[in-house]
């Protein structure tokens, strides 16, 4: 009977954060608690286990990890996720394959390319010949050592990301194939090139959607196995960094072929991502014009799922003057702000300073006079396609403060903001606000547009602002779009 490995160590690095990544943000989980986490969920490694399954192959569980996106890991911590990584790889035994799950763009202290230092030690302990299908986020930044050390490359083909199960599924059919005999041909073209996140959905309205859809249309027509694009994800200031298009196909030349033509397209298409960012008055403003609610107020410069801290007060100071016509609702990461609501209790009224936790550069903190409406153990389990859904999430402790109109939903740890699940799992249902502020440049859209009334992104500073031009870059590659406009 065939073994087949399964993997997974997912996060997304900003290497302009100042928020550390720690061994902890990860959670891995080693072994059979793999199996425990991920069957039956709609992640990557869900979508491996079901083909696996219903092939009658037995799935071997390496490791399960997956940390909010900050800055570069830790050394040491680094070092200590490798050697379990390493050490559960070794004692798996005999295996026919390994399928792993990775996002694509993370880094760690000293190393810019932790994708490929991974599939490294993978290939170290499974040797040259063993078969290996690698999934990316769609945000991946996909180096020439990832596609020389594995078999086939498959990315998701949503934004905002809902496909991960289909991925899953998808790379796995493609290792059986391999593991049968089928000889395939990875294709992949590096752009010079960085694209912002607000205006890369695959959803419609957008010069990603045009691109996704030849990709599927290649795939849908049996030209290729795997068509995957990567916008790469705009904060990594390394050498190898750019956007990049893979093809995995039976056949090198028509490989090759599609592989250049959409890297061509992607290129023409560069200049179409520009989005609309507007100051916060303005879309105070627009909002208060629109009927009822909720509008949605994307704060994509403190996005905690692009690797800001999430303790912006730029969108922040302006919500709490603002004059509205019902309720409003913000998250923000600030640990001394819970600590006072704790040491307060429930009920007390009193001034925090809040805001600017992390980040001194990009903002200050402001002062909040509010009621402490909740505390909790900050547990909550996401239900919206997308990320994690089903596996429950802690952001630490966390409260609720009441300031006016304005609900602060207030954690000691980074969380997504992507499902409105979050607030409602702390009493605030954004269905019933006449704003919400998410700090996320898309991935809010699949589960906010359903409910509301009009989506807006807001021009802050931040380590993960859509103006790429503010950002201190030092290490990347030049010439690169659009750090030199000019490059024909
Ligand atoms: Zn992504």
């Amino acid at each position: 009977m065939n073994r087949i490995a399964i993997a997974s160590i997912q996060q997304e690095s900003n290497t302009f954060s100042p928020v550390a990544t720690r061994y902890a943000d990860f959670a891995p989980v080693y072994g059979e608690d793999v199996l425990a986490k991920h069957e039956g969920k709609l992640t990557e490694t869900g979508g491996f286990i079901s083909v696996l399954r219903e092939r009658k192959i037995k799935p071997v569980p390496v490791c399960a990890a997956w940390a909010i996106t900050a800055g570069r890991m830790v050394k040491a911590d680094f070092a200590r996720l490798m050697r379990g990584f390493r050490k559960s790889l070794n004692a798996t035994g005999h295996v026919d394959g390994l399928l792993m799950a990775m996002h694509g763009a993370e880094t760690a202290e000293g190393v810019d390319d932790v994708e490929g230092h991974v599939l490294g030690i993978a290939r170290e302990v499974l040797g040259p010949d063993l078969p290996i299908v690698l999934t990316l986020d769609l945000h991946a930044n996909v180096t020439r050592a990832m596609a020389k050390l594995v078999n086939a490359i498959v990315g998701y083909h949503t934004y905002p990301h809902v496909d991960m199960f289909e991925t899953g599924r998808k790379a796995a059919e493609i290792l059986l194939d391999l593991r049968a005999g089928a000889e395939l041909h990875t294709a992949y073209r590096k752009l010079p090139l960085i694209v912002n996140a607000e205006n890369s959905q695959t959803t419609a309205n957008g010069p990603f959607a045009t691109l996704m859809q030849a990709a599927q249309e290649m795939e849908a027509a049996g030209h290729a196995r795997a068509v995957s694009l990567f916008p790469v994800q705009p904060w990594l200031d390394i050498k190898e960094m750019g956007c990049a298009v893979t093809v995995v196909s039976e056949d090198r030349a028509e490989a090759e072929a599609a592989a250049g033509f959409l890297a061509r397209q992607f290129w023409e298409a560069r200049r179409d991502f520009e989005p609309e960012l507007l100051s916060v008055p303005e879309a105070l403003e627009r909002a208060r014009a629109i009927e009822g609610g909720p509008v949605v107020l994307s704060e994509s410069a403190d996005s905690t799922g692009s690797g800001s801290p999430g303790d912006s007060s730029g969108l922040l100071k302006h919500l709490l003057k603002a004059d509205l016509d019902g309720p409003a609702a913000i998250f923000v990461v600030d640990p001394p702000a819970v600590e006072q609501a704790f040491a307060a209790g429930v009920g007390a009224k009193l001034g925090f300073r809040l805001g600017g936790h992390y980040d001194r550069v990009n903002s200050k903190p402001v002062a909040v006079r509010g009621v402490v409406r909740m505390l909790s153990d900050g547990r909550w389990t996401p239900r919206a396609r997308g990320y994690n859904p089903g596996i429950p999430q802690s952001m630490g402790r966390a409260c609720v403060i009441e300031s006016g109109h304005l609900q602060i939903l207030v954690a000691e740890r980074s969380m997504m903001t992507v499902d409105p699940e979050l607030f409602r799992s702390h009493g605030i249902d954004p269905v019933y606000c006449k704003l919400v502020a998410v700090k996320s440049p898309n991935g809010f859209r699949a589960a906010y547009e359903p409910i509301a009334k009009a989506m807006f992104l807001v021009d802050t500073p931040g380590v993960s602002t859509a103006r790429l031009e503010r950002l201190p870059w030092k290490n990347v590659s030049r010439p690169i779009y659009p750090l030199d406009p000019a490059l024909p």
